[in-house]
């Protein structure tokens, strides 16, 4: 198996580069966000649950977020991989990837981390939040209050990754799809 974890701050273009990733790689995409907020438009009570911290651009707790992916990891078990994307986001929810996936015999081969300044995330997700239909793309507080909470709750899963050698950055300002040949780069190199 190959699995990845595709990390960066809000806004770094996860989103778009995991598309490209799981066409060219074939790999499963599991993004926390997009469950939840698939969650949030069925009105389910995961969704009822998750809205108010993502609408305020906190985290969910890890317990939820750590059943829900679960969950997926198990419906999918004959897959050639994973991208995670959005997740881990927590120290414990990093733990919890790594049980998960022992079970299975595989492990995360690498993290592939994009990395973009500040400003220009918080441009991005402003315009971003033209189109999104966000509740947390709309306003600066918002993008504000999920910049510093990458700051203090989610830097630390790259020092995890960094520890065990599995940090791979990339520079994620640019062209997409010269960011996305340098993404390739390093997944070449952890198969
Ligand atoms: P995203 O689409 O990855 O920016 O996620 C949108 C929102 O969903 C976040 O601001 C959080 O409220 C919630 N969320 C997504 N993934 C996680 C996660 N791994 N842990 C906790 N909350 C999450």
């Amino acid at each position: 198996m190959l699995n990845i974890v595709l990390f960066g701050p809000p806004g770094a273009g996860k989103g778009t580069q995991s598309e490209k990733i799981i066409a060219k790689y074939k790999l499963v995409h599991i993004s926390t966000g997009d469950l939840f907020r698939k969650h949030l438009s069925e009105g389910t009570e995961l969704g009822l649950l998750a809205k108010k911290y993502m609408n305020e651009g906190h985290l969910v707790p890890d317990e939820v977020v750590i059943g829900m992916v679960k969950e997926k990891i198990n419906e999918n078990r004959m897959v050639s991989g994973f991208i995670f994307d959005g997740f881990p986001r927590t120290v414990p929810q990093a733990e919890a990837l790594e049980g998960f996936l022992k079970q299975i015999n595989a492990q995360i081969n690498g993290m592939v981390a994009l990395e973009v300044t500040e400003d220009e995330l918080r441009a991005r997700l402003l315009e971003r939040g033209k189109t999104s239909g966000r509740a947390d793309d709309q306003d600066m507080e918002k993008i504000n209050t999920r910049i510093q909470v990458y700051h203090n709750e989610t830097t630390p899963v790259a020092e995890y990754y960094k520890a065990k050698g599995k940090y791979h950055g990339v520079y994620g300002i640019g062209a997409i799809d010269e960011i996305f040949n340098n993404i390739c780069v390093e997944i070449e190199s952890l198969k």
